[in-house]
C-alpha cells in the first residue's frame, strides 16, 4: 500500500506528487491519458527544427508567482508574447486599429467602459478569496447571472457588448452562463480585469521557452515510474484504513488519495460509499467553458512589418481572439485564435476542412489577404477531449456557490481536492493548479502522521 495516490498528471497532479515525494512520501499518480501535462500540451511546428506551439494552457504573468517559482526550479526560461504594434479591434460592427488596449471608441463611450470596469473590479474585490459565499450581498450575487448583473453596472450598450467580448475570452463562456459571484470571485482571483486580459502587465505577458507542457513533462521526469499512464480510474473505495483506487488497467490501494481534475470529471468517477450529496450537486452545478484553438502558421510574422502586434478581438466574429504566437527563435510566424463559448458550439459542428476555411477567412479580415497563405494549420477542440471536456476551466452556475461552495475542497474521509479550479489566486489558470496541488500535498500530509 502506498502513502498517497494521485488521480490525474496535470499541473495540479504533478505538483502534488512532487512536494509529498520531497516530504518524504510515496505515490503514485493514475493518469488517463497517455501523456502527462493535461490542459497544456505543446505540438510540433512542422519543419520547424523543434519549435513547437502549444495547443492548451500557454501564457505566465505578474503576480503568478507560484508558477513563476516552480518555473525557476525546473530549470525552465520564459520570454515576452509579441506586443509590438496596433490591435485590431471589431466592436459593435466596427473595424479599428488601435494603439493602447480598449479599442477606439467615442468619448462618452469610453468614459462609461472605464466606469464599468472599476465599478466591476472594486465589487470583485469585495468577494472573498477563500469563502466567496461569505461577500456582502452573496445571495443576491449568487442568485443572478453575470449578464444580469452587468445590466444593471453597465449603463451603454458599448460597455455591455466590451464585458461580453472580456467573458467569452476569459471563460469561454457566455455572462449568461455564470454566477454573477464566480465571475466576480474569479475576477479578484486573477487580480482584477486588467490583470486578466492585458498581455504586457498581464497574465498573457509571458511564454514558456519550449512549451509550458514542459512544466509538466520536467515534473514527470523527476517522478519516474510513480507516474502510470493510460490508467483512467473508474472507482474510488474508501473501506477502513485504506482506499482502493480502481482503473481500467487494475487496482492501487493507499491510505490517502489526492483527486486533481477538474470538478465535472470528478462527477464521472465512481465513489463508495456515495459522495456527500453537497459535493456532487457542486459538481453538477460547474460545467466546463468551451474553446477550439487554433494555431495557423506562416513561413514569416507578416503583419509585424506592417506594425501589427498580431492581436485581435471581436464581440460577434466567430474568432473572436488572436495573439502572436510565433515562436522566440525561428522565422516562422504563428497566430493563435481562439473559437469561444458559442461559437466553439457552432465551429465543431463544421468539417475539419470547412472550419479551417472559416479560420483563414477570419484572419484574412483581420489582417489582410497574405493571411490566407498558411503553411500549417493546427486545431484542438477541448470539449472533445474525453478527459478534458472544455476548458479552459470549470464555472459555476447560479447558486452554486452558496449553496454548496463550501464543498469544493473540503476532504471527504481520505480524498482530498485539487485541480485549479479549487484554487484561491489565479483560479482557472496554471498558477492556480500549482497553489491547489501545494493545498492538497500539504492537507495529506498534515493527516499521514510519521
Ligand atoms: C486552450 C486552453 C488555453 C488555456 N490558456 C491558459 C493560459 O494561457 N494560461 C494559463 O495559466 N492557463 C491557461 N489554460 C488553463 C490551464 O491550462 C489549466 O488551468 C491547467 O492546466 C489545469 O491544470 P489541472 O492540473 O488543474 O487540470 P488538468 O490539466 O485538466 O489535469 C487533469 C488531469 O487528469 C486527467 N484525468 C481526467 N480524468 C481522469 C481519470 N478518470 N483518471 C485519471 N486521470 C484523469 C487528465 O487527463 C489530466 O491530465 C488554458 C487551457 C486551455 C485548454
Amino acid at each position: 500500500m502506498t502513502d498517497v495516490i494521485v488521480v490525474g498528471a496535470g499541473v495540479a497532479g504533478l505538483v502534488a506528487a512532487r512536494d509529498l515525494v520531497a516530504r518524504g512520501r510515496e505515490v503514485v499518480v493514475l493518469e488517463a491519458r497517455d501523456r502527462v501535462g493535461g490542459r497544456t500540451l505543446n505540438a510540433d511546428l512542422p519543419g520547424s527544427d523543434g519549435q513547437i506551439v502549444e495547443a492548451g494552457g500557454q501564457w505566465v504573468g505578474p503576480t503568478q508567482d507560484r508558477v513563476a517559482k516552480l518555473i525557476t526550479e525546473l530549470g525552465l526560461e520564459i520570454f515576452s508574447t509579441y506586443d509590438i504594434g496596433d490591435k485590431i479591434g471589431h466592436l459593435a460592427g466596427r473595424f479599428t486599429r488601435y494603439g493602447g488596449r480598449i479599442p477606439r471608441l467615442n468619448p462618452l463611450a469610453l468614459v462609461d467602459l472605464d466606469r464599468t470596469m472599476k465599478r466591476v473590479d472594486r465589487a470583485a474585490r469585495r468577494v472573498p478569496l477563500e469563502e466567496p459565499w461569505l461577500a456582502p450581498n452573496a445571495h443576491a450575487l449568487d442568485n443572478q447571472t453575470f449578464d444580469e448583473w452587468l445590466r444593471h453596472q453597465a449603463p451603454t450598450s458599448v460597455s455591455r457588448t466590451f464585458m461580453r467580448l472580456l467573458t467569452e475570452s476569459v471563460w469561454c463562456a457566455g455572462p449568461e452562463e455564470m454566477s454573477a459571484l464566480w465571475a466576480q470571485f474569479y475576477i479578484h482571483s486573477g487580480g482584477g480585469l486588467e490583470s486578466l486580459i492585458n498581455v504586457t502587465g498581464g497574465a498573457q505577458q509571458d511564454r514558456i521557452v519550449g512549451g509550458s507542457q514542459r512544466i509538466a513533462i520536467q515534473m514527470a521526469a523527476e517522478l519516474g515510474d510513480r507516474i502510470r499512464l493510460r490508467s483512467p480510474v473508474r472507482e474510488i473505495v474508501q473501506d477502513g484504513a485504506a482506499v482502493r483506487v480502481r482503473t481500467t488497467a487494475g487496482e492501487s490501494r493507499a491510505r490517502r488519495v489526492i483527486v486533481a481534475l477538474p470538478p465535472p470529471l470528478t462527477a464521472r468517477i465512481s465513489f463508495d460509499p456515495a459522495l456527500p450529496a453537497d459535493r456532487d450537486q457542486l459538481t453538477q452545478r460547474m460545467p466546463m467553458g468551451w474553446t477550439i484553438k487554433v494555431n495557423v502558421v506562416y513561413d514569416e510574422p507578416f503583419w509585424r512589418a506592417e506594425g501589427l502586434s498580431g492581436q485581435a478581438n471581436s464581440d460577434s466574429r466567430p474568432l473572436g481572439a488572436v495573439f502572436d504566437n510565433s515562436p522566440p527563435t525561428s522565422g516562422a510566424g504563428v497566430l493563435v485564435g481562439f473559437f469561444e463559448a458559442k461559437h466553439a458550439a457552432a465551429a465543431a459542428k463544421l468539417d475539419p476542412e470547412a472550419r479551417r476555411e472559416v479560420v483563414l477567412n477570419e484572419l484574412a479580415f483581420y489582417f489582410g489577404p497574405r493571411a490566407r497563405d498558411a503553411v500549417t494549420y493546427l486545431e484542438q477542440d477541448w470539449a472533445a477531449e474525453e478527459y478534458s471536456r472544455g476548458c479552459y476551466g470549470a464555472f459555476a452556475t447560479p447558486a452554486a456557490l452558496t449553496r454548496f461552495g463550501c464543498a469544493l475542497r473540503r476532504p471527504v474521509g481520505a480524498i482530498h481536492w485539487a485541480g485549479t479550479e479549487t484554487a484561491t489566486r489565479w483560479a482557472g489558470y496554471i498558477d492556480g493548479a500549482v497553489e491547489s496541488g501545494e493545498r492538497a500535498a500539504a492537507e495529506a500530509d498534515a493527516l499521514l502522521g510519521r
